[in-house]
């Protein structure tokens, strides 16, 4: 049995006809930017997600950045974020000249709320939470704080499609939200893809302008702003696969839910938690493995696929060592370096390919106690 990491191809098998009628409607029409499929992803988007707004951009790095900029966050002024994640949540922060500042993470992946306040100065704009592979961060705690503080919150929900707080998705929490649908996440494009949701008018429409150069109108350009637009045959695959993305996020649990089971007391290992009134939409199942290098390699010899994510917490990489910060009050994030281990999740994935998993993953520790 050879298991992959992703599985992209049996997906697209699964739903061929569609997906090449919408890819064909866009070729016949020969229009690839803008057009119907667009408007119809932005509304068939806030619709499924109960949002006043949706702006589709180019991928889900812009929609941070522009999200950001548009609350007019700058030089001089500070974002706290998780210092676990992938490098788009404190790259854009740079991007729009503020610092990024980070804290810890908690048992879940996500940011510790219980270290976020002391993070706060006078320059802190926004609080920038992720949640990170698929698992919700502790909302009500970040919502208490910075409501206080009168601090915005924005959402990276790159990872987080259809994830839920006290029975909503997640998106719409703080001020803004940021969805990527590059290939590999939960809904994912056949190419670079992204867009925001927020349910503040005002903010939607200057992000909406900042992204088509500045302007609502053709060659009216009320400021000067970027290009970042999800292609029309993005749109039209994402309109496809939105019709499925429910039940797959269900998928995705049953997924996760056997692994808990067959993993269940495994020693060597420790498993994902779930936190409590939320819902994990499983982007990735991360655990924490002793002799993490070796478990790979044994996996990898058994035709298995792994996957680290990520091998560095945010401010141990050189790009961020111009901020000059403690190092030390990065102890989990850090701790969890030589540790995480992906395992394969996705939909197609069929109970047996787990259980192969399972029982390779419980043979290299029983064989290694000998
Ligand atoms: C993928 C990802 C992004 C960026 O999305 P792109 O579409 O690749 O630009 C941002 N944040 C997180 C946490 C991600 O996983």
């Amino acid at each position: 049995m050879k298991i992959e990491f992703v599985d992209l191809y049996s997906q697209y098998l699964s739903i061929k006809k569609d997906i090449d009628g919408a890819i064909n409607k866009t070729l016949s029409n020969a229009s690839f930017i803008g057009g119907e499929e667009v408007n119809n992803f932005e509304k068939n988007f806030c619709e499924l997600n109960s949002v006043r707004n949706c702006i589709s951009v180019a991928n889900g790095t812009d929609s941070l950045f522009i999200i950001m900029k548009m609350l007019g966050i700058g030089e001089g002024d500070e974002v706290i974020t998780s210092a676990y994640s992938w490098i788009s949540s404190a790259e854009t922060i740079v991007q729009t000249g503020a610092t990024p500042v980070f804290v810890d993470i908690d048992e879940y992946f996500t940011i510790d709320a219980n270290k976020l306040e002391a993070k706060i100065t006078k320059n802190t704009k926004a609080v920038l939470v992720v949640h990170i592979h698929g698992q919700v961060c502790d909302m009500e705690q970040i919502q208490k704080i910075c409501n206080e503080k009168n601090i915005k919150i924005i959402e990276d929900c790159a990872q987080s499609h259809f994830s839920e707080f006290n029975k909503t998705y997640v998106g719409k929490i703080g001020i803004a939200g940021s969805f990527s649908f590059y290939p590999g996440k939960n809904l994912g494009a056949y190419g670079d893809a992204g867009c925001i949701i927020t349910n503040d008018d005002d903010l939607a429409e200057k992000c909406r302008m900042y992204a088509r150069h500045g302007g609502l109108k053709k060659h009216e350009h009320v400021m000067c702003g970027i290009n970042s637009r999800m292609d029309t045959i993005q749109a039209g695959i994402l309109n496809v696969k939105l019709k499925h993305i429910l039940n797959w996020t269900e998928k995705r649990k049953n997924v996760a839910s056997w692994y808990n089971s067959l993993l269940a007391n495994t020693k060597g290992i420790k498993l994902p938690k779930v936190r409590n009134n939320t819902s994990h939409s499983y982007h990735l199942y991360v655990i924490l493995a002793d002799d993490r290098d070796l478990l790979q390699e044994y996996l990898s010899s058994n035709s298995i696929s792994t996957a680290l994510h990520y091998p560095k917490a945010l401010p141990n990489l050189p790009a961020f060592e111009f901020l000059k910060i403690d190092k030390n009050d990065f102890q989990l994030a850090t701790s969890n370096e030589g540790k995480l281990l992906s395992l394969p999740i996705y939909p197609e994935l069929t109970y047996e390919s787990v259980e192969f998993i399972c029982t390779k993953i419980k043979e290299f520790y029983q064989k290694k106690s000998f």
